[in-house]
This record gives structure tokens, C-alpha cells and sequence, in this order.
């Protein structure tokens, strides 16, 4: 029986991965569940799944939850301490990093030092903090597990222990990493302009939450990815090639020295990443529809056009300078998200944001975490006034 933590669990991966869990009760149990404010969803997973702790992000939201619990044997914990000790407890074997955005770092860092398999979905922690990350799980020992599906695609295309190892010395000569184009890949560059929220979260393929949503729109998001495999893999971004694949079917692939072309295919569904990360080696059922090529039938690639996508030639800017810049490129995008998704700017906005944040921003080394965290915070106050500045 394996215990898990599951950060992030009322959002969509948390929920994908516990309907992988409930499929699997003598496999998989939950020691806890941790989520920001939603209580009525927290309450609902709580009773369906009995975690020993639920931990929420503030205090008035655990004690809403804890009242509502009440003698259920349920411990309820609040705040950056709550997350850490739940990812961190000696009982869990593993840890599931689903936090959206900055915040889960210091969670899922936890996780890390505590030498867990952790399997992460927040491909932020890893943009901000990357060198760091991948030597504390080194030093700690601790199993990194990808569940982004183009990471984790990768990964199956890989042999074993391919995680922080060099891919050249595996004998790989690039990494293709393929993105769907998001909802706006046939929408008309002179109207993104116009483009609101509701647009910028329709996904054609996959069913995410706001921010990945709008990453996808910006294209942000393969600018993020690239950055992370970068770190899981040991590759410069240059060895990696973005190509635009409409059908969300070809989740990644790695080209060998030798020709060989090794690709992983299935239906974009979350499920599938998921349960593979957390069976590894294993196989288990993941509830995903089984791929029908016939009914596809079609698979296209295309290259992604960068003056439509400013985001990703930003983040390879931000591998490229180094250090604290890649935190720097990751909070200004969460602040420019998020003003987005309220109606306060426009959806170019988003790209001239952080354009502006990171030419203002002289950027240093990212050895530590107080210099991490530090970059973090000046970027969003940066962002934020540029945003004022230009209402
Ligand atoms: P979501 O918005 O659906 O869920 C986010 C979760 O994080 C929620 O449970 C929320 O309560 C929790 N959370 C937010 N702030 C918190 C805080 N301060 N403290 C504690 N919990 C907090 O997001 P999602 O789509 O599930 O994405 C989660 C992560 O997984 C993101 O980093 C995203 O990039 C990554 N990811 C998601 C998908 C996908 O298909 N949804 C695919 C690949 C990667
Ligand atoms: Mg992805």
C-alpha cells in the first residue's frame, strides 16, 4: 500500500489523480489533501477519501473546514507549515506537486528533501528554482517523477535513470517537444487584441485549469516546458524543437543519434501521465480510452511561429541569461495571468509585460532560495507597475 500526498488536490490534476487513486483502493491510499480556499470541494474529497490530514492555505478556510469535518477523525492544518509537514511526513511514500504557479515551490521542495517520489505537475517550481531543484534531489535521493505529458512522454521515450542525466550521453540528439497550439491557433493574429479570458480558456484539447489555460493561449506554457526539460533532461534549449501538433496525440518524442525516432502516443487525457508516474515501473489502468488511430487518423506537425508566440522566444531568453531571470519570466507571467483572467489588461498585454519586466530587470545568480524568492517578489512588483503604469 502506498500513501500519498496530493498538493493541489480540488484542482484538475489533483482530481485526475484521485480517480486514478479510487480505482486502485488496495494499491493507493490518501494521508492528505491539500488545497487554497475551496472548502466545500475539499469537504466533498475529504469524505470521499478519508485523507488523516487536510491542509488549506489560510487559516479561516481550515477552520471552516475543520467545523464542517468535524469527529471525523480528519486533522485539519493551515498554511506554508501545514503543506510542508504533509509533504514531508515519514508514512507518505509519495508526493503529488499540483499546486498552480510559485506557490507550490516550497511544498514540493519539501518533498524533495524528504527524499519522496514526488510527482510533479508544477512545472513552476521547477522554472524558478531549476538548479537548485535537481541538486536537492540529487542530494536527497528523492524519485522526480514528471507528469506534464510532454515530460513525462519523454520520459517513457528514455531508458531508466534518464532523470538529470545528460541526454547527450544517452545517446539522444534532440528533444521534440509538441504543443496542441491552444485555443487560438486559427484565430487571426490581428485579433488577439480582442481576445477575452473566456476564449484564452477553451482549450480544443485538454480540460485544464485558468492559468495553464491562458499559458496555452500565450504559448507560454511550451516556453515553461522548454525550460523544464531542460532541467529534467540536462539538454540546452537549443537541442529542443517545439512543433505544433493540432491533435494532442504525439505527446513528445526523443531523436537518437542512430535515426531512431522514439515517440509516446495516446489521447490527451491527464490520467495517462498520471498513473504512469505513479505505478512506475508498473502499469496500471488509468480509466483513459484506449488511442484508436483509425478514428485520428491524421497527425500533423508544423512549426510554432515565434512573432505570433512572443512568450516562447521570452523564455528562451530567460534560459539563455540564466539564473534568477527564469523566476523572474515565471512571476510576471503569473501577475499578467492574472490581471488577464480579471478583465484588467488586454491579452498582448501579457507578453509586453514580462518583455518589460525582464529588459528592466538585472538579474543575478539563483544559488539559493533567498535569491529565488527574492527575484520573485521584486518581479511581481515590477509587473504589477507596469500594469499601472500603462492604465
Ligand atoms: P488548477 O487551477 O485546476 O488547480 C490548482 C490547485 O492548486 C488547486 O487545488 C488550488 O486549490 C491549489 N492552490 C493554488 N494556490 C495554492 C496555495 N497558495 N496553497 C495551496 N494550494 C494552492 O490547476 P491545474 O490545471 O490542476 O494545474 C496545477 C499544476 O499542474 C500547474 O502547475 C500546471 O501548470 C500543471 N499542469 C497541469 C496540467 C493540466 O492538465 N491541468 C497539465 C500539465 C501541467
Ligand atoms: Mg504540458
Amino acid at each position: 500500500m502506498k500513501l500519498l500526498t496530493i498538493l493541489g488536490a480540488t484542482g484538475s490534476i489533483g482530481c485526475s489523480t484521485l480517480d486514478i487513486v479510487a480505482r486502485h483502493p488496495e494499491q493507493y491510499s490518501v494521508y492528505a489533501l491539500a488545497a487554497n480556499r475551496n472548502v466545500d470541494k475539499m469537504l466533498d474529497l475529504c469524505r470521499e477519501h478519508n485523507p488523516r490530514y487536510a491542509v488549506m492555505s489560510d487559516e479561516a478556510s481550515a477552520a471552516a473546514l475543520a467545523a464542517a469535518l468535524g469527529g471525523t477523525g480528519c486533522e485539519v492544518l493551515a498554511g506554508e507549515a501545514g503543506l510542508a509537514e504533509v509533504a514531508a511526513a515519514a508514512e507518505v511514500d509519495t508526493v503529488v506537486a499540483a499546486i498552480v504557479g510559485a506557490a507550490g515551490l516550497l511544498p514540493t521542495l519539501a518533498a524533495v528533501r524528504a527524499g519522496k517520489r514526488v510527482l510533479l505537475a508544477n512545472k513552476e517550481s521547477l522554472v524558478m528554482a531549476g538548479a537548485l531543484f535537481m541538486e536537492e534531489v540529487r542530494r536527497h535521493g528523492a524519485e522526480l517523477m514528471p507528469v506534464d505529458s510532454e515530460h513525462n512522454a519523454i520520459f517513457q521515450c528514455l531508458p531508466d535513470g534518464a532523470i538529470g542525466r545528460a541526454a547527450a550521453a544517452l545517446g539522444v540528439q534532440r528533444i521534440i517537444l509538441t504543443g496542441s497550439g491552444g485555443p487560438l491557433r486559427d484565430i487571426d493574429l490581428a485579433e488577439f487584441e480582442r481576445v477575452t479570458p473566456e476564449q484564452a480558456c477553451a482549450h480544443p484539447n485538454w480540460d485544464m485549469g485558468p492559468k495553464i489555460s491562458v499559458d496555452s493561449a500565450t504559448m507560454m506554457n511550451k516556453g515553461l516546458e522548454m525550460i523544464e526539460a531542460c532541467w529534467l533532461f540536462a539538454v540546452d534549449a537549443d537541442d529542443i524543437e517545439i512543433l505544433l501538433h493540432r491533435q494532442s496525440i504525439v505527446h513528445s518524442l526523443v531523436s537518437y543519434r542512430d535515426g531512431s525516432v522514439i515517440a509516446q502516443l495516446g489521447n490527451p487525457d491527464m490520467r495517462t501521465p498520471i498513473a504512469n508516474a505513479l505505478a512506475w515501473p508498473e502499469r496500471i489502468d488509468s480509466g483513459v480510452e484506449p488511442l484508436n488511430l483509425l478514428q485520428v487518423s491524421q497527425l500533423d506537425f508544423t512549426l510554432a511561429d515565434e512573432t505570433r508566440y512572443p512568450c516562447i522566444a521570452l523564455a528562451r531568453q530567460a534560459w539563455q541569461r540564466g539564473g534568477t531571470c527564469m523566476a523572474v519570466l515565471n512571476a510576471a507571467n503569473e501577475i499578467a495571468v492574472e490581471r488577464f483572467l480579471q478583465g484588467s489588461i488586454g491579452f498582448n498585454d501579457i507578453a509586453s509585460t514580462i518583455d518589460e519586466v525582464m529588459q528592466r530587470t538585472e538579474c543575478g545568480p539563483a544559488n539559493d532560495l533567498q535569491q529565488i524568492l527574492e527575484a520573485d517578489r521584486a518581479a511581481r512588483r515590477l509587473a504589477g507597475a507596469v500594469i499601472e503604469a500603462r492604465s
